[in-house]
């Protein structure tokens, strides 16, 4: 085994014993989807540290404990059809693509993961990453304002924002189904932001809960910060 798989070994290990990684479907897509593989070269060797890293362009790839937390909040389940708003370099949206469509069941049983990203060049990032990585039939990486959701393939039974909103964007709620849930920093441009999980009932009702403080990039687009 090489030393970033080793590495990555150990870390998938110790975010079980904080229990920021519980249910197996998770665990296993932490352990199949290495964050180094979707990592520009100057960061590879700093992938397993457990803290954002820089993918350029002032842009950074999550920490993995803040992907385990996300990708439990979430309750996915195989089958899912997924939006990430915020795609970077894919990492968060591949994770995703393993759990809700494995590749040991039927093709017509998976779900989708559809990504999107405003930044150009890091649309094109991801879309490489994923490709180079198995995960094209999965994953689609959608260059464009995810803060207007991506309404062509709505509903969605999950919706993540990887990116620190004002308030909860009014097109993702239209787009998320009854049953849906949502994750989402909410808070200022650099401090103050809470993760928040929205539940939509059946009859459309909201709930919010707040799972905890977080430190995200700002959303922009039309229901982002404008800065
Ligand atoms: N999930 C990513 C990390 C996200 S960092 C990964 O696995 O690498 C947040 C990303 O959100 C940045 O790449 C930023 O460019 C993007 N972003 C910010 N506002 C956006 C918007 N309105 N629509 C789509 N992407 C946006």
């Amino acid at each position: 085994m090489n030393r970033n798989a080793e590495a990555w070994g150990s870390l998938v290990a110790n975010l079980i014993e904080q229990k920021a990684l519980r249910t197996s479907r998770v665990i296993n897509a932490m352990r199949q989807v290495p964050r180094f593989l979707f990592l520009p070269e100057r960061s590879v060797e700093y992938s397993s540290i457990d803290a954002p890293l820089p993918l350029g362009l002032g842009q950074t790839v999550s920490a993995p404990h803040m992907v385990a937390m996300m990708n439990e909040a979430l309750e996915l389940e195989v089958g899912h059809q997924v939006l990430e708003v915020g795609a970077g370099c894919g990492w968060h949206a591949a994770t995703i693509g393993e759990i809700v469509a494995p590749k040991d069941i039927p093709r017509s049983e998976r779900g989708h993961v559809y990504t999107m990203e405003v930044v150009s060049d890091l649309a094109q990032l991801a879309r490489e990453n994923i490709m180079r990585h198995g995960f094209g039939d999965r994953v689609t990486v959608i260059h464009g304002d995810g803060s207007l959701g991506h309404a062509d393939k709505s509903p969605y039974n999950r919706i993540l924002v990887t990116a620190a909103a004002p308030d909860v964007p009014p097109p993702l709620v239209k787009q998320l189904k009854s049953d849906g849930v949502m994750v989402i920093p909410i808070g200022n441009v650099h401090l103050f932001q809470s993760l928040i999980r929205v539940r939509k009932d059946a009859k459309g009702g909201l709930t919010r809960e707040n799972l905890g403080g977080v430190a995200f990039v700002p959303l922009v687009g039309r229901f982002g910060h404008n800065i």
